[in-house]
């Protein structure tokens, strides 16, 4: 496979910057930078979003993988991928449930239908989009917390762009982190594996601290617009291949990025006009009992409800979707999960283990694919929208499978599972003690 770079610039001998950032709070408007996370105005949190030169969405087919989309994507440059989402019409689930225009975003690996994510989730769009916004001779290290696919996705891509990347896991989810056998030497050379023995919180407060090192810089999770736009390419994807935006979009959520990304694109599609008019009403599902923004949406606040720290972990173990535990969900914040819902008059379903498992085998038999656990949680969410009313039988519907094909990917692949450079112990963390370790780590 060939995974060199394509082309540096795409706007070559055009003048016309590739984006430009809006506050969704004040208004104000950045130039384009590629490490520009936040407003700088004193306000209450807020997300930037990209603002695209041409408001007609024109794909370029000859651009790899998700690249065809490269006019609404916050980069300039392509990188040489073969993972996009890919949009197809339901036959066998949609039968079962009666629908008519049940269309399925699966994004994982199932040749036959020309899904090749690598890295088996939708991860995957986030880490080709943020890597492509970076500039290609930057010379800082990315850093990235994660306890599962975007980790995976962000080694994969990184050791394939040969970019430089300082990767955080807890120690427990080391066994995500695995990677084609062809790309062991490549990841060797390009990606610092550090393993917390703690849990997704310390990964995090670890990765926060070595961000702000010399010659770091953080990824910024939901505030990264190439992040988001990246995601947000299910929803581009469907409507070009439907030919209109859904009415309903379907996803199971932790962070929220998806869905938030998911109603910026719909807007976007919306202003474009080539797609209708209408509102695509959000979907978003939890895996119970750990359901922050199921909790807040239902009971109509505007801010997540207090957890006890220590109920918040019990209810972390039951959940078996461990994806969607995020315990700081963008919900708050303007432009984020409470905006969307609000404004796509949307829905949130809390999904049991039980009902997200035989939602799973569902989709496997009527469909002819493996799904993971949290798109068994969608589909299950799906089940109970149409049970109760909440999508009409004739309403063009899309199902997010945000990861798919995994059990098909590990039967067909020999991959490795790289070992840390360090395992860290959660006591270590003060920033001087990190910093100590850092120095002598990196001599
Ligand atoms: C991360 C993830 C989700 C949830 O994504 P959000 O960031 O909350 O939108 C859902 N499914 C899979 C497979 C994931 O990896
Ligand atoms: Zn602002």
């Amino acid at each position: 496979m060939d995974y060199q770079l394509i082309s540096d610039r795409l706007n070559q001998g055009c003048d016309r910057p590739s984006y430009t950032l809006r506050c969704t709070h004040c208004g104000t408007t950045y130039a384009a930078d590629p490490f520009r996370l936040h407003c700088e105005v004193s306000h209450s949190p807020a997300l930037l979003r990209a603002v695209y030169p041409n408001p007609r969405l024109e794909i370029k087919p000859h651009l790899p993988g998700i690249f065809r989309y490269v006019d609404w994507l916050p980069v300039d440059q392509a990188l040489m991928t073969t993972g996009k989402p890919i949009t197809y019409a339901s036959q066998g689930l949609a039968a079962h449930l009666g629908l008519d225009h049940l269309y399925i975003s699966f994004n994982g690996y199932w040749p036959e239908r020309h899904a090749q994510m690598l890295t088996g989730s939708f991860k995957e769009l986030e880490a080709d989009a943020v890597l492509a916004r970076i500039p290609a001779d930057h010379r800082r290290t990315l850093v990235i917390a994660s306890a599962g696919n975007t980790g995976r996705a962000f080694a994969h891509r990184c050791a394939a762009f040969n970019r430089p990347l300082c990767l955080v896991v807890p120690a427990q989810s080391l066994d995500a982190i695995w990677l084609p056998q062809e790309l062991e030497a490549a990841f060797k050379s390009t990606v610092r594996l550090i393993a917390v023995e703690g849990d997704y919180s310390d990964a995090i407060a670890l990765a926060q601290i070595i961000s702000q090192m010399e010659g770091y810089f953080p990824e910024g999770g939901v505030a990264n617009v190439a992040r988001r736009d990246g995601m947000g390419l299910t929803v581009l994807d469907a409507a070009v291949t439907i030919g209109r935006i859904p009415d309903h979009y379907i996803q199971a959520v932790g962070s929220g990025s998806g869905g938030i990304a998911a109603w910026e694109a719909a807007i976007r599609l919306r202003a474009d006009g080539q797609f209708g008019s209408h509102t695509m009403k959000l979907h978003l599902a939890q895996n119970l009992p750990f359901t922050p923004l199921v909790n807040a949406w239902k009971a109509a606040s505007p801010v997540l409800l207090p957890l006890e720290e220590n109920t918040a972990r019990q209810q972390i173990q039951q959940v078996s979707a461990q994806v969607l535990t995020n315990r700081h969900p963008a919900y708050s914040l303007t432009g984020g999960v409470y905006d969307a819902l609000w404004d796509t008059q949307g829905e949130m379903y809390a999904i049991r283990n039980r009902e997200a498992t035989s939602a799973r085998w569902l989709f496997e038999q009527l469909e002819g694919i493996d799904i993971s656990a949290a798109a068994g949680v969608a589909t299950a969410a799906l089940i109970r929208a149409v049970t109760a009313g909440a999508v009409n039988p004739q309403d063009c519907i899309l199902l997010n499978i945000t990861s798919g094909g995994l059990q098909r990917l590990q039967r067909e692949q020999s991959v490795c599972l790289p070992t840390p450079d360090w395992v860290i112990q959660p006591d270590e963390l003060s920033p001087d003690q990190v910093a100590r370790i850092w120095h002598s780590l990196t001599k």
